[in-house]
C-alpha cells in the first residue's frame, strides 16, 4: 500500500493537492476537517461537538478524532492506499495511527510536508474564507490561532515521522501545478524504492 499523510499548516494547500493526487494514484482520500464539516452539515453529535471546537480554531479531542478516523479507513477495505489530509495533527494521533496501521499489516510510507510562508497562508485563507462559507476562515483571529495551534501541537509530528526516515519537505508556493509536480516527483522517486 501507498500510504501518504500530507502535511502543512492551515492554508498550504492540502486539499487541493490531496484531489489531485488521488486521481493520479487511485488513491482514497481522507481529510479529517472535511469529514467533521459533512457531519456538522447533517447535524451529528459528532458535528456539533467539533463545531464548537473548530469555529474558534482549535483542535477536536484526539480521542474523538482518532476513533473517527480509524472508521473511516475501515469504510475502504480494498483500498490501494490512503492520503491523510488534516490528520494526525498531534504526536497522539500520529502514535495511534501507526499503531492502527500496524494492525492492519501495513504502515505510513511517507510523510510530505508542503513549506509554505505565513504571509502567504493568511492570504490564502481569507481569500478562501470569502467564498468557502467556513467559519475558521473568514476573521484574521480565527486565523490566527489555527495557525497557532499549528505552530505549538502540530509542527511537531513531522519529528515523529522525520526519526522514522519519511519525512519529505516539499516547497509549496508557486502554482499549483507546480507544487503538483514536485509532489509527483518525490512520490515516483519513492515508489521506486518500495
Ligand atoms: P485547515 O488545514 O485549512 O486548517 P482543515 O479542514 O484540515 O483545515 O481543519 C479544520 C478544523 O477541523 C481544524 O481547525 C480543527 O478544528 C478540526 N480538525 C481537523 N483535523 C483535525 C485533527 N486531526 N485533530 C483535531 N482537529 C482537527
Amino acid at each position: 500500500m501507498l500510504n501518504i499523510v500530507l502535511f502543512g499548516p492551515p492554508g498550504a494547500g492540502k486539499g487541493t493537492q490531496a484531489e489531485k493526487l488521488t486521481n493520479k494514484y487511485n488513491l482514497v482520500h481522507l481529510s479529517t476537517g472535511d469529514i467533521f464539516r459533512a457531519n456538522i452539515k447533517g447535524e451529528t453529535d459528532l458535528g456539533t461537538l467539533a463545531k464548537s471546537y473548530m469555529d474558534g480554531g482549535n483542535l477536536v479531542p484526539d480521542e474523538v478524532t482518532i476513533k473517527m478516523l480509524e472508521a473511516e479507513v475501515d469504510k475502504n477495505p480494498n483500498a490501494e492506499g490512503f492520503i491523510f489530509d488534516g490528520f494526525p495533527r498531534t504526536t497522539p494521533q500520529a502514535k495511534a495511527l501507526e499503531d492502527f496501521m500496524k494492525g492492519k499489516g501495513t504502515t505510513i510510507s511517507v510523510m510530505m510536508a508542503l513549506d509554505v510562508a505565513e504571509q502567504e497562508l493568511i492570504k490564502r485563507l481569507l481569500s478562501r474564507g470569502k467564498d468557502s462559507g467556513r467559519a475558521d476562515d473568514a476573521n484574521e483571529e480565527v486565523i490566527a490561532n489555527r495557525i497557532g495551534v499549528y505552530n505549538n501541537q502540530t509542527a511537531v509530528v513531522a519529528d515523529f515521522y522525520n526519526k522514522q526516515n519519511k519525512f519529505q519537505k516539499i516547497d509549496g508556493m508557486g502554482s499549483i501545478d507546480e507544487i503538483f509536480g514536485r509532489l509527483c516527483a518525490a512520490i515516483d522517486a519513492f515508489k521506486v524504492q518500495l
